[in-house]
C-alpha cells in the first residue's frame, strides 16, 4: 500500500486532502507545524483524531526567523513570507517523509486560493525549491497541474482527483459533505503575520533590531508595543493573562527585556522594557502604566522596577507623552 505524509493545518483543505487519499487506499500520516505566529495545533489534533490518522507535530526552528528577516520571495500584505514559509515547511516534510519511508507528500493547497503562495507559478516554485518536485501532490487542484509521480506511477488515480481553483469554499464544503468528513471546520483566524497591524510590529523589529532573537519575535504576540526610541520599546499587558505571560517571558534566560515594571501599591497592567532602562524610559513606561492600569485609582501610585540584579520602588504619574503615545500596531 502506498504511504504519504499529509501536511495538516486542521483546516478544511488539508482535511479533504487526507480524506481523498484515504478514499484511494493510501496510508496517511499527518504532519503539523507548530509556528510562532499561528496556533492550529488544537485544530490539527482534532482533525487527525476525526480522520483517524497519526499526527506528528514539529516546531519551527530558529532558522525560520531568517526567512522572516529576509524572504527570498518577499512579503504579503503583512509580514507574511508565505512562499518561503511553505518551502521551509515542505523541506522539513520531505525530511520526515524520508525518515518514515513514505512515498510522497500531500497538501491541501488550492491553486489561486491565496495570493501569496498558491498562484500556479508559486505552487511550482514551492515544489521546486523544497526539492520535492513531483513528489508533492495537491489532490484538490491536481487536474489543473502537471501529473506528479504518484499519479504517473498509479499510486493514486488522477481521474479521482479534483480541479478546484480560486477562493470560494462552496465546492470544498460540498466535497467535505460528500466524503463524509467528521465535521466542516470554520475558516481559520490564520497566521498573525498576514495581519497588516501585526505586520507593523514585525517590520519595526526587523528594521530597528536586525539581530532580533526568537524571544523578540515571540513577545510580539503579547501586549501593546510602544516604541520609545530606536533602541527601546515598552510592552504593556492588556489583561491578567498577558501580564502573566510578560512576567514569564521576562524570567526566561534569553529574555531581551531589561526591566519588568509592576504595580506596588495597586494592581494593574504590567510592563516590560526592552532596551536600556534610562530615567526617561522609566518615566514614559510609568506614564503608560498610569494610562492603562489602575494606578489612577490610588492617590500616589508606585511601581516596582525589577531588574536582573536589583528591585526598587518608584512613583509614577500621568504624562502627556504616554497619553499621546500610539502602539506600533496602530501607528
Ligand atoms: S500564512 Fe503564515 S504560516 Fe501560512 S504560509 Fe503564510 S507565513 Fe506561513
Amino acid at each position: 500500500m502506498p504511504q504519504c505524509i499529509a501536511v495538516l493545518s486542521g483546516g478544511l483543505d488539508s482535511m479533504l486532502a487526507i480524506r481523498i487519499m484515504q478514499e484511494q487506499g493510501v496510508e496517511v500520516d499527518a504532519l503539523n507545524f507548530k509556528t510562532i505566529f499561528e496556533c492550529c495545533q488544537d485544530r490539527a489534533g482534532q482533525a487527525a483524531r476525526g480522520l483517524g490518522v497519526r499526527l506528528t507535530v514539529v516546531s519551527q526552528e530558529d532558522d525560520y526567523l531568517e526567512i522572516i528577516k529576509n524572504p527570498r520571495f518577499g512579503y504579503g500584505k503583512g509580514a507574511n513570507p508565505c512562499t518561503d514559509c511553505r518551502i521551509y515547511m515542505f523541506q522539513r516534510a520531505k525530511r520526515f517523509m524520508e525518515q518514515s519511508g513514505a512515498d510522497f507528500i500531500v497538501s491541501g493547497e488550492v491553486a489561486g486560493q491565496r495570493p501569496m503562495s498558491q498562484k500556479r507559478w508559486q505552487l511550482d516554485t514551492i515544489s521546486y525549491h523544497s526539492d520535492l518536485e513531483d513528489l508533492l501532490l495537491r489532490p484538490l487542484s491536481a487536474k489543473l497541474l502537471r501529473p506528479t509521480k504518484p499519479e504517473r506511477e498509479g499510486w493514486v488515480d488522477r481521474e479521482k482527483l479534483h480541479g478546484f481553483s480560486g477562493r470560494s469554499r462552496k465546492g470544498l464544503i460540498q466535497l467535505g459533505k460528500d466524503l463524509g468528513l467528521p465535521y466542516i471546520p470554520d475558516p481559520s483566524t490564520g497566521c498573525a503575520l498576514t495581519e497588516i497591524q501585526f505586520g507593523r510590529n514585525v517590520h519595526d523589529l526587523l528594521q530597528l533590531e536586525p539581530e532580533a532573537t526568537r524571544w523578540d519575535f515571540e513577545i510580539l504576540t503579547i501586549g501593546r508595543h510602544f516604541r520609545f526610541d530606536n533602541e527601546t520599546k515598552v510592552i504593556v499587558g492588556r489583561n491578567e493573562a498577558e501580564n502573566d505571560q510578560l512576567e514569564y517571558m521576562h524570567k526566561l534566560p534569553d529574555a531581551s527585556s531589561s526591566a519588568m515594571l509592576d504595580g506596588h501599591n495597586y494592581i494593574g497592567a504590567l510592563a516590560l522594557i526592552v532596551g536600556p532602562p534610562s530615567g526617561d524610559v522609566l518615566r514614559f513606561a510609568g506614564g503608560l502604566m498610569h494610562r492603562y492600569g489602575k494606578a489612577k485609582t490610588v492617590e500616589a501610585p508606585q511601581i516596582e522596577v525589577i531588574q536582573r540584579d536589583r528591585t526598587w520602588i518608584m512613583p509614577i504619574e500621568a504624562t502627556e507623552e504616554a497619553q499621546r503615545a500610539t502602539t506600533l500596531a496602530s501607528s
